[in-house]
């Protein structure tokens, strides 16, 4: 095996890295995770994932842990409602869904985002996880590198793997190619413990998703495990709209006036959101890399997830492709029909960017349809179809 030997660290514990890890050490790789996270407990936070059949489903099952995952995901919580802008509803699967129908192409698994890292954590050799490692440089070292930590510590490493998400600190060592923005911003917002302050909204929801959408923007939120929501204010901006639109994130009345303002023709069904929200909200300006980005191997250094591919959110694809670069990129590194880790790195390389292209080609296009003002009608026919 062309990794027999040698010592591989991820760079990021996020959902990419940690598969990539327990792949790995199924083949008897050496492998490290380094996480900026301070430890285990560091509550992980963000919307709920849903998993897919071809991706995310599969590296979980080729690991090992399609009994464990029915055990965390969350029967029921991808029943979904789709209404106009007055909350008012015209598709709804909450009789029909069933709660688990593992198998079906259709079936998309929802999980939190905790219980999927602490599978993934549960699943590792101990002390594969070494916490409070916030990469901040590398320099090479012999025929590795030798990783810098902003806690002053260092460790070698003979094959490098950016696992580290969206802003990576890795990726410039590979290609200077970044993100550009979609033109779509997403407002972040957070509500706790919503049958008691959302009690409306969270009847509505039923443990489900809702996406509304009207007049070119939309709404987009679902329950969490713990009995909080999350929402997403979605609507098209320009690119520096949250340093620049005035606003104090942390005042939910200018927030919700700003809400009337933005959303006019929008019902009163909404302002609940914003009089009862966690702050400070939290805007999210939405990027994409490049469709046709492209880099030569180098010999000993690859990434995968968001640290490759930021994708939109708009097909739930981004932690699905995570998870299936990291089943590729670990089949490709234990394989023995490759002679150097360079030639298996161009070979995972080369498929995963063709894959991640498609995925963000398919959001980025499901980003304009649900910003569109014919967005109901069109996600109804989807939908509908399904
Ligand atoms: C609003 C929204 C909704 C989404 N919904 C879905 C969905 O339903 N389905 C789906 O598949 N995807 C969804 N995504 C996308 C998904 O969240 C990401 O694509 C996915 O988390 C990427 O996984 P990753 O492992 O590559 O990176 P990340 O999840 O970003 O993990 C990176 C890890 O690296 C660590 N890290 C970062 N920097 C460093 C450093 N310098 N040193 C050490 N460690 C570091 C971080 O702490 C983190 O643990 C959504 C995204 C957004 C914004």
């Amino acid at each position: 095996m062309i990794t027999t030997n040698k010592q591989i660290a991820i760079v990021g514990g996020g959902p990419g890295g940690l598969t990539l890890a327990r792949l790995l050490q199924i083949k008897g790789a050496n492998v490290k995770v380094y996480e900026r996270d301070l430890n285990k407990n560091a509550r992980v936070q963000g919307s709920p994932l849903d998993m897919h059949d071809g991706s995310g489903l599969v590296a979980i099952t080729k690991a090992g842990l399609l009994d464990e995952f029915k055990k965390v995901f969350r029967p029921g919580a991808d029943k979904k409602l789709i209404t106009n802008e007055y909350a008012e509803i015209f598709f709804s699967d909450h009789e029909t869904k069933q709660g688990e129908n593992f198998g079906s192409e259709y079936f998309r698994p929802e999980i939190d985002r905790g219980p999927l890292r602490n599978m993934l954590l549960e699943s590792l050799q101990p002390e594969s996880v070494v916490w409070d490692s916030h990469f901040i440089s590398m320099q090479k070292q012999n025929e590795g590198w030798l990783l810098h930590f902003k806690n002053g510590s260092s460790a070698y490493a003979d094959v490098i793997i950016a696992a580290d998400g969206a802003n990576s600190k890795i990726r410039p060592y590979i290609t200077n190619i970044k993100a550009f923005y979609s033109g779509i911003t997403m407002l972040e917002i957070n509500i706790q413990d919503a049958a008691k302050a959302t009690p409306q909204m969270d009847a509505m929801l039923n443990g489900g998703k809702i996406m509304a959408f009207g007049k070119g923007k939309c709404m987009l939120g679902g329950q969490k495990g713990n009995g909080d929501i999350g929402f997403y204010a979605s609507f098209k901006t320009d690119k520096s709209w949250a340093s620049n639109s005035g606003l104090d994130y942390s005042d939910k009345k200018q927030m919700l006036d700003w809400f009337k303002k933005e959303y006019t023709e929008w019902g009163s069904n909404w302002y609940e959101l914003f009089e009862h929200a966690a702050t400070p909200f939290i805007p999210r300006p939405v990027y994409c890399m490049p469709l046709e980005q492209t880099w030569e191997a180098l010999p000993n250094v690859t990434m995968l997830g968001d640290a490759a591919h930021i994708i939109p959110p708009f097909a739930g694809e981004g932690a699905n492709m995570a998870m299936l670069d990291a089943l590729e990129l670990s089949e490709c590194l234990t394989d023995d029909k490759y002679s150097t880790i360079q030639d298996a790195i161009s070979f995972y390389e080369t498929n995963m960017r063709k894959r991640a292209a498609v995925a963000s080609k398919e959001s980025l296009d499901n980003g304009e349809l649900m910003h569109s003002e014919k967005a109901l009608s069109i996600m109804l026919e989807f939908f509908g179809g399904h």
